[in-house]
C-alpha cells in the first residue's frame, strides 16, 4: 500500500520529542532525519533491561520510515515489544570559544523513540537483513553469500518506526563573539572533524591477487558521516 503521508511532512512534536534545551538547534525537517540516518550505520540503542538502562552500540539500516537492527537471538537488548530510545550522532567538529563555558560541538544527531517489534515473516526478515547490509555497504548483498536457514534462525531482526523522532544540528562558530569575552586575547573558532574511508586491506588468507570488489574499492577517500 502506498504511504499516504507526504514525504516531507514535518517530524511530530509531542511531549517526548519536543526540544526543551538548545531548541534553536532542533529541526523538524524529515529530510534532515533521513540524511543523518543515511550518513551513518551505527547507532546507540537504549533499552531498559531488568529495570536498568543499557545503551548498546549497534548497526542499523533504514528502509523508508523504518529502522532495522539485528543480532543474536540471545541478545537481551533485542527482545522487542518494549520502549527504546535510539540515537545516531555525527560529530562535525569542536567549537572552541573564548570561555570554557561556551565550548561546544558541531554535530548532527537524531533521536528515535518507539517500541520495536521482532520481524518473523521470512520474506520481511530477509528484506530487513538486506537493508542492513546494503545500508553500510551498498552492493554487498548481491556479492557475499546470503544467510542460510540456520543463520537466519540464529538472528533476531527488529523493526522500529521512524514516526517519533527528533533532530538536532549545530553548525558554525562559537556563540561568544558578541559578549564581553570577545575582548579576550584568546583564539576562538572551530576544529572540523571528518571521517574518510581508507584503502581496503585484503584478508591475508585470501588467494594472492584477489582484488577488492568495485563497490568496496570505490569508497576509498570518500566521506563517512
Ligand atoms: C556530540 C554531542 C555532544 C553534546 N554535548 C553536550 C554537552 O556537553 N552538554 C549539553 O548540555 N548538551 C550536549 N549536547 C546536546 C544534548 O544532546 C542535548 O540536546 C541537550 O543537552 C539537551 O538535553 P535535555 O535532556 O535537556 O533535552 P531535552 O530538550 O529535554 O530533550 C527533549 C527531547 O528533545 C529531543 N532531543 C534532545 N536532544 C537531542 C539530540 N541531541 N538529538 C536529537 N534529538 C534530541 C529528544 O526527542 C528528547 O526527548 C550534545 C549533543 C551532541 C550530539
Amino acid at each position: 500500500m502506498t504511504d499516504p503521508r507526504p514525504a516531507t511532512d514535518p517530524l511530530p512534536v509531542n511531549d517526548r520529542t519536543r526540544h526543551r534545551r538548545l531548541a534553536d538547534q532542533g529541526s523538524l525537517d524529515r529530510a534532515d532525519l533521513d540524511a543523518i540516518l543515511d550518513a551513518g550505520f551505527v547507532c546507540h540503542l537504549g533499552v531498559v533491561i531488568e529495570g536498568r538502562p543499557v545503551v548498546v552500540p549497534t548497526v542499523y539500516g533504514r528502509d523508508g520510515r523504518r529502522l532495522y537492527f539485528h543480532g543474536s537471538v540471545a541478545s537481551r537488548s533485542l527482545t522487542g515489544g518494549a520502549p527504546v530510545c535510539v540515537t545516531v550522532t555525527h560529530v562535525d567538529g569542536l567549537v572552541l570559544a573564548r570561555s570554557v563555558f561556551e565550548h561546544g560541538v558541531n554535530y548532527r544527531s537524531a533521536m528515535i523513540h518507539g517500541v520495536p517489534h521482532k520481524v518473523t515473516d521470512p520474506e520481511e526478515k530477509l528484506a530487513g537483513l538486506r537493508c542492513l547490509t546494503e545500508h553500510a555497504t551498498p552492493g554487498q548483498w548481491s556479492y557475499a553469500r546470503l544467510p542460510n536457514r540456520k543463520e537466519l534462525a540464529a538472528t533476531t531482526l527488529l523493526a522500529l518506526s521512524l514516526e517519533e523522532a527528533s533532530v538536532k544540528i549545530r553548525t558554525g562558530p562559537p556563540d561568544d563573539a558578541d559578549g564581553p569575552d570577545a575582548e579576550l586575547p584568546v583564539w576562538a573558532g572551530t576544529l572540523p572533524l571528518t571521517s574518510t574511508w581508507g584503502t581496503p586491506v585484503s584478508d591475508p588468507a585470501l588467494p594472492p591477487g584477489t582484488p577488492a570488489p568495485e563497490h568496496v574499492a570505490r569508497r576509498e577517500g570518500t566521506g563517512q558521516g
